[in-house]
């Protein structure tokens, strides 16, 4: 697939799925701990109250054929990844609860918040995922350069 070409059309199929992932995470996934809560503000998020956190086996992937595929392709689901954030709801696979990655998942909601949706958010995201790839998306280095190291 030419995820360039396929991106636009691919956007609107995306960001519904992150908003519907994202709704039973919020009703479903726990509140952050004081400490938890902490290291968010720590990492620029404005609303930790807000965000939860479920902890999952497997990310899902999404049903419709074409999206999975996409998200297949870039790596943004793949078998070696292991936590996703869909505005203020963090899934992260069992086993890597690190304080490490939930930095790094708590920096991408900071993202969120500057952006102000999942449709506000997703499109600059994803193109940049297309263009230059997951390692040198400018938003996964900033997730990155803000992840706390694990004691
Ligand atoms: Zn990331």
């Amino acid at each position: 697939m030419d995820l360039k070409t396929a991106l636009p059309q691919l956007l609107l199929k995306a960001i519904a799925w992150a908003e519907a992932q994202a709704a039973q995470i919020s009703s479903s996934g726990r509140s952050l701990d004081e400490g938890e809560m902490e290291l968010a503000r720590r990492v620029g998020v404005a609303r930790p109250e807000r965000v939860r956190v479920a902890l999952v086996d497997a990310l899902t992937l999404p049903e419709d054929p074409e999206l999975r595929a996409a998200a297949l392709q870039t790596g943004l689901l793949g078998p070696g990844m292991v936590g996703l954030t869909l505005g203020q709801s963090i899934l992260i696979r069992r086993g890597y609860e690190t304080k490490c990655l939930l930095s790094h998942e708590l920096r991408h909601v900071h993202q969120y918040e500057q952006a102000g949706s999942i449709a506000g958010f997703l499109p600059g995201y994803l193109q940049q995922i297309v263009l230059v790839g997951y390692a040198d998306a400018p938003l996964e280095q900033d997730a990155r350069a803000h992840e706390v190291a694990d004691l």
